[in-house]
């Protein structure tokens, strides 16, 4: 039986990004031969809609959103911070219920982005919400850019 992997949804072709678009796995295909997909999106599950503007980091990165050092605007000066805080509660809940053997983010995303996100504006390091949450509870994370080798073997 194939295991599950959790995967952001707009990387398993889901036009689930703020602008409307998805963003597909290099490997997708790969994947779904291999590994039962899970596609989730924080920022749907969050309340936020398709499309919807824009948002980044005030103060911090996901981390610091969730011990209440920084926010999340829109692109209209919206505070959204309440919204990426419930989609990755909402997350966390899928990832308890399905145990995926590996967890796979779009890189980037100030929900899903694993090593860098947009803080003020500006690429720096720093992970989403969603992930921050998720790593509190033990879980790893690799990223559309980790080599799809690295999949293999690795546990969550
Ligand atoms: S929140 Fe995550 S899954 Fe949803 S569109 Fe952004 S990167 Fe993709």
């Amino acid at each position: 039986m194939r295991q599950p992997i959790i995967i952001s949804a707009c990387l398993a072709g889901l036009r689930t990004r703020y602008d409307g678009r998805a963003f597909p796995h290099p490997h997708l295909d790969h994947l779904a031969a291999g590994w039962t997909l899970v596609p989730v999106c924080p920022e749907v599950l969050g309340g936020l809609g398709i499309p919807r503007p824009q948002c980044r980091f005030m103060g911090g990165d996901g981390v610091e959103v969730l011990e209440g050092r920084a926010r999340i605007l829109d692109r209209t000066g919206r505070d959204r911070t309440s919204h990426f805080v419930r989609g990755a509660e909402e997350v966390n809940r899928v990832v308890q219920l399905v145990t995926p053997r590996l967890i796979v983010f779009k890189e980037g995303s100030p929900s899903c982005g694993v090593r860098r996100v947009d803080i003020e504006g500006t690429r720096q390091p720093g992970c989403g919400v969603t992930v921050a949450l998720l790593r509190r509870h033990g879980f790893s994370i690799l990223t559309e850019e980790d080599p799809v080798e690295a999949y293999d073997g690795t546990s969550t």
